[in-house]
């Protein structure tokens, strides 16, 4: 995160007053209600309502699209979203976008990433304070030290790090794509080793599908660190016929005792394409509302944490942004340009041909675990 990043003194602003629920913005909404009923109550409806039909208004009027991430809430996700999924989808989406205004749904390196592809656009976040244990587990002086020590060795960043991190990286990825970027990047650089930074269970979780050495950080998404393997055994046992689908940010603990891991993009697909009866999403808990939205007829079991980064934004924080054009997200050109190539070669990357998954164990190599 910048320096500054809690004093910018926009985040002194009033609040904007709050639309009213009218017949008008009932009706309006009537068929939105209609798929988010059962993960919203009527209650609640009243007040986000009337933001969904301001905020819609906005965009059009500000020439502004929305990116929104799975682990944004239902009313975001499905209210206001015109580009929703996972990082390498939304990152995809900001190098696409055709508007001049860019909203993140999301968190700041998120929002940094969207700036560094759309360098011409405003990109917005509406809660500055919105970060990620991720991203601030590991600093640009951290990778210099790091390819100091490991002259010749590619280094691969997941998406969840700041700007300055990225500028000092070879190539991103995401969880969707990260076995296919480690075996790249030892391609391209002729060796048999690779950086994989910062996140230590993504790492661990990458190192059990390659040959290649991993060489990792000892960074933790505090959200998914959470869950216990004996919490999945524990859930198991309560219910016996559900499929656990876990994410590669948990322990290798927790891989093992679930039925798949995946991307929140693989989640998605193994629910839409099996179907089971009931399933458990081992991940944040929005998703699981967003993804039950759109397979009624499959029961979705908590337990599920809640990120309290991305919890950060909302309904009406995201009105605010756009009646305010707050809060702009900046990049330094020279460390846009660098953290530019980074995700760019990502992105120019082949989709994976199917969704990466993490629960099949296909190699045992050692992982070693940096701290400089
Ligand atoms: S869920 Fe984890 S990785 Fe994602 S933003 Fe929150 S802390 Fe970061």
């Amino acid at each position: 995160m910048p320096d500054g990043f809690y004093s910018d003194p926009q985040a002194r602003n009033a609040g904007a007053p709050l639309p009213a629920f009218t017949p008008a913005v009932e009706k309006e909404t009537a068929a939105l209600w209609e798929r988010v009923k059962d993960r919203i109550t009527p209650l609640e409806w009243r007040v986000q309502a009337p933001l969904i039909v301001e905020i819609n208004r906005l965009k059009r009027q500000k020439d502004a699209v929305i990116l929104a991430h799975n682990y944004m809430t239902p009313d975001i996700f499905h209210g206001v979203g015109d580009f929703v999924g996972d990082s390498l989808g939304l990152a995809r989406e900001a190098a696409r976008a055709q508007a001049t205004r860019i909203v993140q749904a999301g968190v700041h390196f998120m929002a940094e990433t969207s700036k560094v592809l759309c360098p011409e656009k405003t990109v917005l976040i509406p809660d500055l304070t919105a970060g990620c244990s991720l991203a601030s587990s590991i600093t640009a002086e951290d990778v210099r030290r790091l390819k100091a020590r490991y002259p010749g060795v590619p280094v691969v960043t997941y998406v969840n790090t700041t700007a300055a991190v990225k500028a000092e990286t070879d190539i991103c990825c995401t969880s969707a794509n990260a076995v296919q970027v480690v075996e790249a990047a030892a391609k391209a650089f002729g060796t048999d080793q690779v950086l994989l930074l910062p996140d230590e269970y993504l790492a661990r979780n990458v190192a059990r599908q390659t040959d290649i050495k991993i060489i990792a950080w000892q960074g933790r998404c505090e959200v998914h660190e959470q869950f216990s393997a004996a919490d999945i055994v524990e859930m198991r046992e309560a219910y016996p016929g559900a499929h656990v689908l876990a994410h590669p940010e948990c322990s290798e603990e927790v891989v093992a005792v679930s039925h798949f891991t995946g991307s929140t993009a693989a989640m998605v697909d193994y629910v839409q394409t099996k179907r089971p009866k009931q399933v458990m999403l081992i991940t944040e808990c929005s998703m699981a509302d967003n993804v039950a939205i759109e397979t009624p007829g499959v029961e979705f079991i908590r337990p599920c944490n809640l990120c309290p980064h991305m919890k950060k934004i909302s309904l009406q924080s995201i009105y605010e942004s756009l009646v305010y054009d707050r809060f702009e997200v900046d990049v330094p050109d020279a460390v846009s340009a660098l953290a530019r190539q980074a995700v760019q070669r990502m992105i120019d990357l082949p989709p994976p041909a199917v969704p990466a998954r993490y629960d099949l164990v296909r190699a045992q190599r050692p992982v070693a675990v940096e701290l400089v």
